[in-house]
């Protein structure tokens, strides 16, 4: 028979799932000796079996929960009964403190304590969190009753409950306890919980555990009190202990925000061997779990326990730099802490401060703390459930509930006038990596679209910017900074390219993205989109030319200039990537793309080319083609058009001579776009080397076309390397548009037909089996045969994970995503050892 209830020592950290995260490690701390409560944990297993048959179920498991709760000896016998998931979700569900009050236990209890109010407050508290847990009464029902002593406040707290739930109020431990689990169980399924879930990818099915344990009491003197502390600053990762605390006190008072607590710097001069006991256990806990901790702690009448520990959340940044102080600490080889960064973590560090020139500009109007590290401008907005989907927007709370998760979601960075750096607002904000500014006292919300921020008065749609890593506030949109590569970053990026097989390199079309690519660890560039380069307002009027271009005239005439503008940018790069590969695909525009689409651009044009708009607009509808991306592009420009692909190799010859005059390595790679037949290959390849006579380059061919996949053992026998242009073989292999599949794609993913987008996530059953196959065929006859992926799929972290098993030298993706690229490469080869 499935056992469901177990007692701490049964347990370990790796039972989670059947746990609770909570569980799980108040068992793994039960066996490292930290002093912890007693308690038993109602699985996440008879959770799921009481959802689906209640009290069906619930029947089979009473005489559990009974022989396990009879063991308890202590007397009075009180306990905490608090929901725990398999995955942190934290402030979502419910948890019912003091269980088991009764008259006669208070009777007891004073008699014992001598401390009637600590006795009566514990009591009530317990009836109105029972009440609104377990029946839904809101705590409001219970306000401004009048009495003239405790046990008056008591009976009339009953009786309110009575009036409302048409029950009396439970008095045994058994039924009181039923109740409470029952109702965390269900409260798995409130809205909060299914939107956390929803928001963080979170299956619906884990179902959640119950940890039930002997109550200890922050509020039964001044030598108790109840606090949060992270080992480690979860803002900036700094080493310190980092948190609040309240004397005379019960948890739910601190992480509801509700209460502004002391900082726990202040708990060394109040109880200083509970401080230093508090850093100890700390210490152990973090070598232990190898993780910063998140660690809630009771102190009872001078006696310290650890109420629960999980890994803490905290910004991006902190993360970085927690781990890196564990690799120097020795708690954490370099691959473990590799494989413990998400890639959003490092997208999220580059994501930004304020410009300095617009920190110069503008000052500060106000403080709070800072509780989650980024910056963010946006509209003020006070009502969570207004914010559209899309747009900028500030959200200002005097606190933040579970209710305003959706809106923290969207809002760009959340400011709050209330509740510390533990409190829940806090908390859920460090988890999205979103900017929070807590506790800001100045912040006066007046009515439901107005305030003040230190007596500035403001409204909402009024401007602000905040920095959570500071804590200030502005008035007005600063500008932001994005891409800083702070050194943390620069470390596991060498790191990871110590560990990773797969090469990553740079999609670059101009020297200044070169340099970035470059500064970000590229190993060359793996795909230089010469059409691209003409893309600046002032060059795209010469490809425009030469594409309407009629005569071999006056398209020469223009691919003259063309020439030396692209002669100057291929020096540049090749002077920036210093001798490292760099892949120069000979000329693909999708003919839409590039032709002038505005009655000004026409205008423009026609003047430029001396020619009538009538003969422009004719020249235009000649070459409209219904299906571009599918038209006259790729290598098919350079067998109509050799001039055009001739003007570009002369273009590369003229800078490397300028390179070899100036010593200045280099390292090319010339590559031929969307060729499905060898014949075009050939075509092509034959005039390139005549013009190149003389000069070292290697010449290969992307493969984006299901035939050229099939046909690989034919193409690869004329080139030096294959690239898989992974966008258009998604688009040719699938059957939809790299421009209109958006429309359905939502529809496709909601119904379960696509798991991703099939161009940001490589298909892995189809594109991915072509992608095999042309890799096995084409080796065939050429075993030197090198492989590159230069699609946008180069910058996914699951792609790369596909990547890294097949003979692939090198990935390369755009350079703002190269960091993500070298961790996810690092952490595929890792995680084949682990
Ligand atoms: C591709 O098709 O994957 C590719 C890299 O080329 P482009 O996106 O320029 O068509
Ligand atoms: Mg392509």
């Amino acid at each position: 028979m499935e056992k469901f209830v177990y007692f701490f020592k049964e347990g370990n950290k790796n039972m989670s799932n059947l746990l609770g995260g909570k569980g799980a490690n108040l068992c793994e701390m039960s066996s490292i000796n930290i002093p912890i409560p007693q308690g038993i944990i109602i699985t996440t297993s008879a959770c799921n079996n009481f959802l689906k048959n209640k009290d069906d179920f619930f029947q089979n498991l009473k005489p559990e929960i009974l022989a396990a709760v009879s063991t308890f000896k202590k007397k009075p016998l009180l306990f905490s009964v608090r929901s725990g998931a398999p995955i942190s979700m934290p402030g979502m569900m419910d948890t019912i403190l003091n269980l088991g009050f009764n008259d006669s236990l208070a009777n007891y209890l004073i008699e014992k304590t001598n401390n009637e109010k600590f006795v009566y407050e514990s009591y009530s508290r317990f009836i109105l969190m029972f009440s609104e847990i377990v029946m839904g009464i809101p705590k409001s029902k219970f306000n401004n009753i009048s009495f003239s002593n405790y046990s008056e406040k008591i009976s009339k707290l009953k009786n309110i409950y009575k009036v409302i739930t048409n029950t009396l109020f439970p008095e045994t431990l058994e039924e009181q306890l039923f109740l409470a689990i029952k109702a965390i169980f269900n409260s798995w399924n409130n809205e909060r919980a299914i939107l956390y879930r929803d928001l963080h990818n979170i299956s619906h099915d884990l179902g959640t555990a119950v940890v039930v344990q002997e109550m200890v009491f922050g509020n039964f003197n001044d030598k108790s009190g109840t606090g949060v502390i992270f080992s480690r600053n979860p803002s900036n990762g700094k080493k310190e202990l980092y948190g609040e605390y309240i004397l005379k006190a019960q948890g739910e008072d601190i992480v509801a925000g509700l209460i502004t607590p002391f900082d726990i710097s202040n708990l060394n001069n109040q109880l200083p061997e509970i401080y230093s006991e508090l850093k100890k256990y700390s210490e152990i806990l973090e070598k232990h779990f190898k993780d910063m901790q998140d660690i809630e702690f009771t102190i009872e009448n001078g006696k310290l326990f650890i109420l629960q520990t999980r890994n803490g959340k905290r910004t991006p940044e902190a993360n970085l730099n927690i781990l890196l102080d564990f690799v120097n600490e020795n708690i954490l080889s370099k691959e473990e802490a590799i494989i413990k960064i998400d890639s959003s973590c490092l997208e999220a560090v580059l994501c930004g401060s304020f410009t300095e020139k617009s920190l110069k500009e503008n000052s500060p109007i106000a403080i709070g703390l800072p509780a989650s590290n980024g910056v963010a401008t946006g509209k003020i907005i006070l009502n969570s459930n207004n914010i559209p989907e899309d747009g900028d927007y500030i959200l200002l709370r005097e606190e933040t509930s579970p209710e305003d998760l959706k809106g923290m979601y969207l809002a760009n960075g959340i400011l709050t006038s209330k509740g510390g750096r533990t409190s829940h607002g806090a908390v859920v904000a460090r988890g999205m990596g979103k900017c929070c500014i807590t506790g800001c006292d100045s912040l006066k919300i007046e009515n439901d679209h107005s305030l003040t921020i230190n007596n500035i008065p403001l409204k909402e749609g009024d401007y602000i910017s905040i920095d959570g890593g500071t804590g200030y506030i502005y008035k007005g949109k600063l500008e932001i900074e994005k891409n800083n590569l702070n050194t943390n970053i620069k470390t596991f990026i060498n790191w990871s390219l110590e560990f990773s097989k797969l090469r990553v390199r740079v999609n670059a079309d101009t020297p200044e993205d070169a340099l970035v690519g470059y500064n970000f660890g590229a190993e060359g560039i793996g795909l230089c989109r010469t059409e691209h380069m003409f893309f600046k307002e002032d060059r795209i009027w010469k490809i425009r030319q030469m594409i309407l271009s009629t005569t071999i005239e006056e398209r020469k005439n223009i691919l003259q200039l063309l020439s030396f503008i692209q002669f100057k940018d291929f020096y540049d790069i090749f002077k920036v990537m210093k001798g490292l590969p760099v892949n120069i695909r000979l000329l693909d525009p999708p003919l839409h793309e590039f032709l002038p689409k505005t009655s000004y651009d026409k205008v423009f044009l026609s003047n430029k080319m001396n020619i009538s708009i009538k003969e422009i607009e004719e020249r235009i509808i000649s070459l409209n083609e219904h299906n571009p991306m599918l038209g006259h592009r790729g290598c098919r420009l350079g067998i109509s058009f050799p001039e055009i692909y001739e003007m570009q190799i002369s273009a590369i010859k003229f800078a490397l001579d300028r390179c070899k005059r100036e010593n200045i390595p280099t390292s090319i790679e010339i590559m031929i776009p969307f060729v499905g037949y060898v014949e075009e290959l050939q075509y092509i390849k034959k005039y390139i080397t005549e013009q190149l006579k003389g000069y070292e380059y290697k010449i290969g061919t992307m493969i984006e076309l299901p035939r050229a996949c099939i046909l690989s053992h034919e193409i690869s026998k004329h080139v030096d390397f294959f690239s898989y242009g992974t966008n258009d073989l998604t688009q040719t292999t699938l059957g939809i548009s790299r421009d209109d599949s958006i429309k359905f794609l939502n529809t496709y993913q909601n119904k379960l037909i696509y798991k991703h987008d099939p161009f940001k996530t490589l298909d892995k059953d189809g594109v991915g089996t072509l992608l095999k196959t042309s890799i096995e065929l084409g080796k065939t006859n050429n075993s030197n045969l090198k492989l590159g992926v230069c699609g946008e799929h180069g910058g996914d972290p699951e792609s790369i994970k596909f990547f890294n098993q097949l003979p692939i030298e090198y990935i390369s993706c755009s350079p703002f995503k190269i960091p993500v690229a070298i961790l996810s490469a690092a952490q595929s080869e890792i995680s084949k050892n682990f």
